[in-house]
């Protein structure tokens, strides 16, 4: 029998015609769904189909979804129905729908209710369209089983085309799924228990990435601390990120999202010492009072990530800190919501995502709990918090005025280049070369709460040819 390379079996797609079929993708939702996406885009384009950003161009329609909150479901669902019309004209249009809508227990449902839909994939999944795909167009069922493997495995093409060589900051995710069961939280749900991905097949992804022009790597996971603890005698994060400092042209490595109870000193360390590792921390503290977050079932108290943040900004001198906090969960009093409000003022975090409490169906907050806060009282409390996060980043900001700083600069946005500070501060600045990719020292002449503005500290040398 004669063996047949990776080479060979896209070989068998390119003669087959396929090269001409479009595919076209819609994402919705977090870093998990863009990094989702970037590896059905080229799963597809390893069986011949080429990018387009119009719909209705395609053969191949993908929608990543998201459901974490009410109002991203009803718009992928609006998405899906918008795309109705394309299937009546052309039945042999295939569409896919992936991710949290489908979750990961099976799609009978909704198979039932979206009868225009042809394959159902859960999140993190490209197999189930590869594997439709792929059925009758190769010899055999063994053949076209063969094929998928290869096409899973093969860590060589992650990019789509479209991105390779533009795209400056990759994401990877390290660690699907969470088995921690928030009470608020419908991602376990959804994506299944904690998983975490073989070292090797991360590493390889860092190098492909790396060679296809991407710079800076995060490495993703709903609680990204907790990678490895699921593999015995594999890695920690700490370990990984040790392991992926040590790529060669990997210039920026960072992680998300952290969790109070795993984020331990071994990692702190681990950002401290190795200095492809940006001094950000991305750990939400959902609320500031201890009853609150016993009915979240966080697992800490307000004091503990007090501690955290303490040790972190030891160990981790000139870190920035990112949180989340949801308002209005379910019984929250005003009492309990200043708690809430003092501790961010106390903290002076540089970052918090805020949310109003949305009820999710199957979450136990929705089972046991009444959603009790009115919708005009939980916006209250959301502005509240939004105002003082804006004076507090304002100030922090101010700090950076005149300051140089190491930027890398990903892309042109409005004539102006757009990068990120080690500490993750978004800076623009007007200049004429082409500084994408590129890490330079620049000053900073204007900081506002969302942004800053910076000069070159010193004309780049033109290249001579
Ligand atoms: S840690 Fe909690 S909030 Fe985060 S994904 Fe898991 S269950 Fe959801």
């Amino acid at each position: 029998m004669i063996a047949l390379t990776n080479h060979d079996y896209r070989q068998t797609w390119y003669n087959s015609g396929l090269m001409e079929k479009k595919y076209h993708i819609w994402t919705e939702g977090c870093q998990m769904n863009v990094a989702d996406s970037q590896r059905v885009g080229s799963s597809l384009e390893h069986l011949g189909y080429t990018f387009t950003d119009k719909a209705e161009e395609a053969d191949v329609i993908v929608l990543n979804t998201c459901v974490v909150r009410q109002s991203a479901e009803d718009k992928a669902i609006g998405r899906l129905h918008s795309l109705r019309p394309l299937k009546d004209q052309n039945p042999d249009l295939v569409i896919n729908l992936m991710g949290c809508l489908v979750g990961v227990r099976g799609a009978e449902k909704l198979r039932e209710k979206l009868p225009f839909v042809d394959v159902f994939s859960p999140p993190s999944d490209p197999g189930p369209l590869v594997s439709f795909l792929t059925q009758g167009e190769v010899r055999s069922l063994e053949d076209a089983e063969t094929t998928r493997r290869f096409l899973m495995m093969d860590e060589d093409l992650i990019l789509p085309a479209h991105e390779r060589g533009q795209l400056v900051s990759a994401h990877v995710p390290v660690v699907y799924g969470c088995s921690h069961a928030c009470t608020f939280c419908i991602i376990p749900f959804r994506r299944g228990v904690e998983r975490s991905r073989p070292v090797g097949d991360i590493v390889g992804e860092v190098r492909s990435l790396v060679a296809q022009g991407v710079k800076e790597i995060t490495l993703l996971g709903q609680i990204v601390d907790r990678y490895g603890t699921d593999v015995p005698d594999g890695p920690n994060l700490a370990g990984l990120l040790r392991v992926v400092h040590q790529v060669e042209g990997l210039e920026r490595i960072r992680f998300l999202t952290s969790h109070p109870s795993y984020f331990d000193e071994d990692l702190m360390e681990a950002v401290a010492e190795l200095p492809k590792v940006m001094p950000h921390i991305e750990v939400p503290i959902q609320a500031g009072d201890d009853t609150v977050l016993e009915n979240m079932k966080r697992g800490y108290t307000q004091d503990d990530y007090r501690r955290l943040v303490e040790k972190i900004r030891k160990v981790i001198p000139d870190c920035s800190i990112a949180t989340d906090i949801i308002v209005g969960f379910p019984g929250e009093t005003e009492e309990q919501f200043a708690q809430t409000h003092n501790i961010l003022a106390e903290l002076r975090l540089d970052v918090a995502h805020l949310a109003r409490y949305s009820s999710r169906e199957g979450t136990v907050a929705t089972r046991r709990m009444l959603d009790d806060v009115p919708e005009e009282e939980k916006m209250r409390r959301f502005r509240a918090l939004e105002d003082l996060q804006e004076q507090i980043v304002g100030e922090i900001n101010a700090r950076y005025l005149g300051q140089t700083v190491e930027v890398l600069f990903e892309e042109k946005v409005k004539g102006r280049w757009k990068g990120r500070t080690p500490t993750n501060k978004l800076v623009f600045l007007e200049a004429g070369d082409d500084l994408r990719g590129k890490i330079i020292p620049v000053t900073i002449t204007w900081t506002g709460p969302w942004s800053m503005q910076a000069r070159l500290v010193q004309q780049l040398t033109p290249i001579r040819l």
